[in-house]
């Protein structure tokens, strides 16, 4: 499989990362197979991709035909036979192993022998997923940041089975996207939310010591870091519960107390406070 024969992709999980990523493909001229469990979900998904297209029309960087060309060329699907004719397969379903081992397992029986499936996960084992599909050589990590169409990086993640040419395909594709690919092998966290995560959490123990507000904290991050955006409101940017699910994953990865999800995370995430997508996390959004 090269780059150069891929035509469609499907997207599974029409979420927050999904619908940057169907967004990106289909902006470069892929056809997006975009599948969701329910078509509510995807027609959410359709209306943030067409609102983030017109921004890129405002900002004159595609033209109003672009932006509905890209957008024609989505087909959002609620079930895996429409998946036959992907030539390549981008998972975004929420970070939960056996959710993952599930989905993955029925797409790898639909798509064609050769088709590689490309997980975005954060901090899941690509080595882990690779190995409940028939096709470990065929199966690599292709780490999306957030938000899809504006973040330049994809980590892409080499399982221990994943073969050269798999390596190779989805490097060029992420090229043909206007991304930067950036090679990691696979370990939890991968290098980005080994780094990051550490950092929200801490910044979350200090707000739960009564250390600083929030604002404060992400000040102290902003103008004495020069971090663009502080640890707390990339949190909510990023999601609450993906920031627990992601220390969890780093916690029994390394056994390392040091990774254990701040008490305060944990309260907010119960308390269904998730951040910018459930309207509150450290902050509230209207
Ligand atoms: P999300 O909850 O916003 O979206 C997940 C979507 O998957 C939902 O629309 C859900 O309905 C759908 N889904 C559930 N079961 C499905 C199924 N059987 N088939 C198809 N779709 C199904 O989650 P998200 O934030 O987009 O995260 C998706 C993945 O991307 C996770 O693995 C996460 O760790 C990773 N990720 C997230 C971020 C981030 O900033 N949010 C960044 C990088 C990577």
């Amino acid at each position: 499989m090269s780059a150069d024969s891929i035509r469609t992709v499907a997207v599974l999980g029409a979420g927050t990362m999904g619908n940057g990523i169907a967004h990106v493909f289909a902006r470069s001229g892929y056809r997006v197979l975009l599948r969701d469990i329910d078509k509510n979900f995807l027609d959410r998904a359709l209306d943030t991709i067409s609102k983030n297209l017109d921004r890129e029309v405002a900002k004159q960087k595609i033209t109003a035909t672009e932006k509905s060309t890209a957008l024609a060329r989505i087909q959002p699907v609620t079930d895996n036979v429409a998946l036959v004719a992907a030539d390549f397969v981008v998972e975004a379903v929420p970070e939960q192993l056996d959710l993952k081992i599930r989905i993955l397992k029925d797409v790898d029986s639909v798509v064609g022998p050769g088709v590689v499936l490309a997980s975005n996960t954060s901090s899941i084992s690509i080595t882990q997923l690779a190995a409940h599909t028939g096709r470990p050589d065929r199966f690599i990590g292709m780490h999306f940041m957030n938000p899809v169409p504006v973040m330049a990086l994809v980590e892409v993640i080499r399982g221990i089975a994943t073969s050269d040419a798999t390596f190779a395909a989805t490097t060029a594709l992420c090229e043909k996207l206007g991304k930067t690919a950036v090679a990691v092998n696979d370990s939890p966290g991968f290098v980005s939310n080994r780094v990051l995560m550490p950092l929200i959490n801490e910044a979350a123990f200090a707000v739960m010591e009564g250390v600083a507000t929030p604002e404060s904290v992400d000040t102290v991050m902003k103008l004495g870091m020069n971090h663009p955006m502080g640890p707390l409101q990339l949190a909510d940017f990023i999601g609450l519960d993906v920031c627990v699910e992601i220390l969890d994953v780093l916690l029994r990865g390394f056994g390392d107390p040091k990774y254990r999800a701040c008490p305060l995370l944990r309260k907010y995430v119960a308390a269904g406070w998730l951040g910018r997508k459930s309207g509150r996390g450290f902050y509230t959004y209207s």
